[in-house]
């Protein structure tokens, strides 16, 4: 169930890796290790300076009512300050929940240091959730 809006998610499969992906708010949740999997085709360093980015996020205490969808504690927001993008995280490490765009921005905030792989993905995803998108619209 999606964390933000509540309607059921569907999955997307990006190079082998699962995403659930709403098509009502067009979010995306990653288990843990996912968004690294998805970044790992990329070998200038994209992964290291994203999770470290990650990881020294501002913590802004729990999200707005939104639930981690695999053990329903509540998110807590955290505040990426470079790509300007505020995460939802599971307190239990289960993974991390993406509203519609952050992670586009994501990619492009890190994408200078990170080379051509993390752009294509950031292409790449945004392509994939138009289409899904598109074709519930009725
Ligand atoms: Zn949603
Ligand atoms: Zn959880």
């Amino acid at each position: 169930m999606c964390p933000a809006c509540k309607k059921p998610m569907l999955i997307l499969e990006l190079d082998g890796v699962e995403v659930d992906h709403c098509p009502a708010c067009l979010g995306a949740w990653f288990d843990a290790g996912e968004l690294e999997a998805l970044l790992s085709s990329d070998e200038n360093g994209a992964i290291a300076s994203l999770t470290s980015a990650m990881q020294t996020a501002e913590r802004l205490g729990k999200s707005r009512d939104r639930q981690c969808p695999r053990c329903r504690r509540k998110l807590e927001a955290r505040r990426v300050r470079d790509a300007d993008v505020t995460l939802d995280t599971c307190p239990r490490g289960d993974g991390l929940w993406l509203d519609h765009g952050e992670l586009a921005a994501l990619v492009r905030a890190f994408a200078s240091t990170s080379g051509a792989a993390t752009g294509f993905l950031g292409t790449l995803f945004e392509r994939e959730l138009r289409d899904r998108a598109e074709g519930d619209n009725s």
